[in-house]
């Protein structure tokens, strides 16, 4: 089973007082591991898997000698030498699915569409726009070339060749590759089922009606829905108190019932925060103070085996942790080889941003190009960590680096855009 050495990290943590992002998510992946357990389902159920295997071709690709254009298929030996012209009687019609039953003769020519199998005897099409046609016969110039317009059998992919690597997470276009070879199974891994609950006597589920000084659950739906978009099963738990008892059993119920456990709320230092006095008991976590801005608490570790992600309580920390750390790990635990790119680009911030050194910030923002093509960015609204609102309106991340001061209007920062991600 999957463990991790508490101890010393949390000694480490105590030397170092907090985590950067870069270690904590260092951390947090050298503990997680590729899970090894595979499914065989139809292909039309294969989007978004990970290819368990390598995946070999059965068959070449074509799997026949075919004809590239609409035109006329002839042995090159009949092509003429500048300046003369040649004429060929031509000997009949072949259409793609109705292959040419004898071997063509070497002064005959015969019409091919495209797609059509090359009959024996011909080694070279020329096109119809490039040849005079009369009566049965074709005539056509010297500026034609032995083995033009014909795609060789096996020309793209050979029978017995690896098209596919274990990991890939696949896509439309290698979901039709897959089909063009005949193959209507194949081998991935099992997706990951994920248990997710919230945290909180302030936290009320949907349908419950508003109550005085409590507020609605939004982490579980936002997890939940990042989750789902990740391709993983999800296990919902529903909302569970500050009460020792019930978040123990909870945390049982989850390592039984999932591979990975996802919370939020409960991590910081705070009265009713139970989260760690429980699972002192159940699990080896560490509870990080990472230095970053929102996001700064943060649980992980295993429960029972189970890896688990304690995220903050604060709406948009907890976005920026799943997408920060749990993407990533999750990635790892799939076995995905090819994940998704969202590359951060450089932008130029259209306003001041006030920063301190020493702690990644994550900001909102709405990231647009100018008329001359440059990326600009500016923020999405206010910045506080509960605020989902300025987190919705926005459509990309600004990264403002550990090390980083303020930034002043016009200067370029980090910018990740969500395509993607949310
Ligand atoms: P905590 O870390 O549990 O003290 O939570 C930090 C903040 O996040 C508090 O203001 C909580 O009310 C809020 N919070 C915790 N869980 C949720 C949730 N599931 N949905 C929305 N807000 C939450
Ligand atoms: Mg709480």
């Amino acid at each position: 089973m999957k463990t991790i050495n508490v101890q010393s990290s949390c000694d480490d943590e105590k030397q170092m007082g907090t985590l950067t992002v870069e270690d904590a998510l260092h951390r947090m992946l050298d503990a997680v591991t590729e899970r090894s357990t595979t499914e065989r389902i139809h292909l039309t159920q294969a989007i978004d898997r990970v290819l368990a295997e390598p995946l070999v071709s059965p068959i070449n690709v074509p799997s026949h000698r075919n004809s590239a254009v609409d035109g006329y298929a002839l042995n090159s030996a009949m092509l003429p030498i500048k300046p003369n012209i040649t004429t060929l009687s031509v000997v009949g019609k072949i259409v793609a699915g109705h292959p040419y039953q004898s071997t063509l003769k070497q002064d005959k020519a015969v019409q091919i569409m495209t797609g059509a199998q090359m009959p024996e005897g011909a080694d070279t099409v020329i096109m119809q726009e490039h040849v005079e046609t009369e009566q049965d016969s074709v005539r056509f110039d010297a500026r034609h070339t032995s083995g033009q317009n014909v795609r060789q059998a096996g020309e793209d992919i050979k029978q017995g060749q690896t098209i596919l690597k274990t990991g890939i997470k696949l896509t439309p276009p290698q979901i039709g590759l897959i089909a063009s070879l005949g193959i209507a199974e194949v081998n991935v891994k099992t997706a990951i089922t994920a248990a997710v609950f919230s945290t909180g006597d302030e936290i009320l589920s949907l349908g419950q009606p508003p109550r005085e000084g409590c507020i609605y659950d939004s982490n579980r739906y936002s997890i939940i829905s990042a989750l789902k978009k990740l391709g993983c099963r999800v296990v919902d738990l529903g909302i569970i108190s500050d009460d020792p008892v019930k978040l123990k059993e909870t945390f049982e119920l989850a390592s039984n019932s999932a591979d990975v456990i996802f919370t939020s709320g409960g991590v910081s230092v705070g009265e009713a925060d139970f989260t760690k006095q429980v699972l002192a008991d159940v699990g080896n976590i560490n509870f990080w103070k990472v230095a970053m801005k929102p996001g700064r608490p943060v649980a992980f570790g295993h429960v029972n085996g189970t890896t688990f992600f304690g995220l903050p309580g604060n709406p948009v920390a907890v976005m920026v942790t799943f997408y920060q750390f749990a993407l990533p790990c999750l990635q790892k635990i799939m076995g995905i080889k090819n994940p998704l790119i969202t590359p951060s680009l450089q932008a130029q911030s259209t306003q001041n941003i006030r920063k301190l050194p020493g702690r990644t910030e994550i900001q909102r923002g709405i990231l647009s190009q100018t008329e001359a093509g440059e990326w600009q960015v500016c923020t999405s609204g206010k910045q506080g960590s509960g605020i989902l609102r300025s987190m919705s309106d926005a459509n990309a991340f600004i990264i403002l680096e550990h090390e980083r001061a303020s930034v002043s209007a016009g200067e370029q920062v980090t910018v990740q855009p969500f395509s993607g991600l949310f």
